[in-house]
């Protein structure tokens, strides 16, 4: 399987090689030449695959030759060993609701799925080279722990993340902080999200220092993120019709930077039997305006509830664009100008009519989440976090949908008070946090003191 940037400027290359680029060198997203389409028969067979041999399966061909199938499983293997639920992705039910658990590897949220897989693969590749990767990234919340924990002991790379000091919560500060393996630097920067975040952007464009010291993002952008994800669409229609290819299912998804529905998508056009996908945001709604209306236009962030949604720019959408637009890579170059030209890109009535049909989208505000984290603790015992709670409010009008539960609820207690009043009871990874030793370095918010920080670190580590 090759590899192509959806702006058409990169030669195709290998899946090692599409996994280690991250973002196409265009500044396009890589995307596989072509689709494998599965078969009834294989769904069929595939509905008694336990989640570790059918993401092997699903993965293979994307994967081609360049992993043996010997090496995958080994890898999918150790990626899904620290997941404390022995099916890994889980269907639940709260009342009559289908929530399939994605909260259940190291850091509690769904992004371990996807980070525990990358940081083997990084590291197979890695030594494959015999190179070694310098990992950079400046995180609000979910993104920096479910990375560190993905990277962690792994004798090929460093992992720097940089968040505002103070600024996130303790429990997901503690996530990353406590983790005490040589390998892992937390800074805390003297300043915003926003002052770490421009920070890392300066240093990954000054290129001399970005060749010279092998840095390396894990951003949300990666291909193997989104292969990783539609392992669990595919188990959970092979959970709920035993392989009855006539049985069609929809699927509720809280969406940010559109990863993790893009991956439905994906699961959809490669033959999965997707009845609707439902596109869940909170008052950051570009998306969902996108599909009403077929213009997709920025405006603010918003901040929120449910905090790892509070996003503009979806990184991943120009992968639906590739697809919306018949993989035709020149009309998306002139679609991303217009967007950063005008901040908006129009669509024709015909494309939006697709987009509509691709997609059902519902805008959720904070209220109606804190009423439906309520109003299902109340009803069924079961307690959603509040990125899940928008899922499963905008799909109120398909009771059917399965929602995606992206987030444990101990992972947001203060939204969790505010909608019942009491604590969510912390599952084990979350235990013992405050308690643990720490490792964290305070940085000023600067570029250069940053950089010397880091030159100081790798100079005694390389
Ligand atoms: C990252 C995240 C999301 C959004 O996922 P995308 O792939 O960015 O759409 C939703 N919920 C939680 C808890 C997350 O961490």
């Amino acid at each position: 399987m090759k590899y192509l940037s959806t702006r058409g400027g990169v030669e195709p290359v290998g899946f090692a090689e599409a996994v280690m680029m991250g973002l196409a060198t265009d500044g396009g997203l890589l995307v596989p030449e072509s689709l494998p389409r599965v078969s009834a028969e294989q769904l069929q067979a595939w509905s008694r695959l336990g989640f570790q041999d059918l993401a092997c399966a699903v993965m293979q061909p994307f994967v081609g030759e360049d992993l043996s199938a010997a090496e995958l499983k080994d890898l999918v293997a150790r990626s899904y060993a620290n997941f404390d639920h022995p099916e890994i992705t889980p269907l639940a039910q709260a009342g009559e609701r289908r929530i399939l658990e994605l909260f259940h590897g190291p850091t509690a949220a769904f992004k371990d799925v996807a980070l525990q897989l990358l940081g083997n693969l990084f590291e197979h590749f890695l030594a494959r080279g015999g190179e070694r990767l310098n990992i950079i990234g400046a995180t609000s919340g979910d993104t920096g722990s479910a990375a560190i924990a993905g990277v962690r002991g792994k004798p090929r790379i460093q992992i720097f993340i940089l968040h505002p000091k103070g600024r996130v919560s303790p429990v997901q500060e503690r996530q990353m902080t406590t983790v005490l393996d040589d390998n892992v630097h937390n800074l805390a920067v003297k300043g915003t999200f926003d002052d770490a975040q421009r920070i890392v952007k300066a240093l990954f464009s000054d290129l001399d220092f970005k060749r010279r010291y092998r840095l390396g993002a894990v951003n949300s952008i990666n291909w193997a993120r989104i292969l990783a994800q539609t392992v669990y669409y595919f188990y959970a229609w092979g959970q709920l019709s035993a392989g009855d290819i006539s049985r069609r299912v929809s699927f509720s998804v809280p969406t940010g930077n559109f990863g993790d529905v893009f991956a439905g998508y994906l699961a959809k056009r490669m033959g999965l039997p997707i009845e609707r996908l439902i596109l869940a945001t909170n008052r950051n709604d570009i998306l969902t305006r996108f599909v009403h209306h077929g213009l997709y236009s920025l405006t603010q962030v918003h901040h929120t509830l449910s905090p790892a949604m509070d996003i503009q720019v979806a990184s991943n959408f120009e992968r639906y664009l590739y697809y919306l637009l018949d993989q035709d890579a020149d009309a998306v170059s002139n679609r991303v100008a217009a967007m950063q030209r005008d901040g908006r890109i129009e669509f024709s009535k015909t494309e939006h009519r697709r987009a509509a049909e691709d997609f059902a989208a519902n805008a959720v505000s904070d209220a109606d989440t804190l009423e439906q984290m309520r109003e299902t603790y109340r009803e069924t015992g079961y307690l959603l976090c509040p990125h899940t709670a928008v899922g499963v409010r905008a799909a109120a009008a398909w009771p059917d949908a399965v929602c995606l539960a992206t987030a444990h609820p101990a992972k947001f207690n203060e939204a969790v008070q505010e909608a019942i009043g009491m604590d969510a009871p912390a599952p084990a990874c979350l235990q013992g946090l405050l308690e643990k030793e720490e490792r964290c370095e305070e940085v000023a918010a600067d570029l250069n003191a940053v950089r010397d920080q880091l030159k100081a670190t790798l100079e005694t580590t390389q």
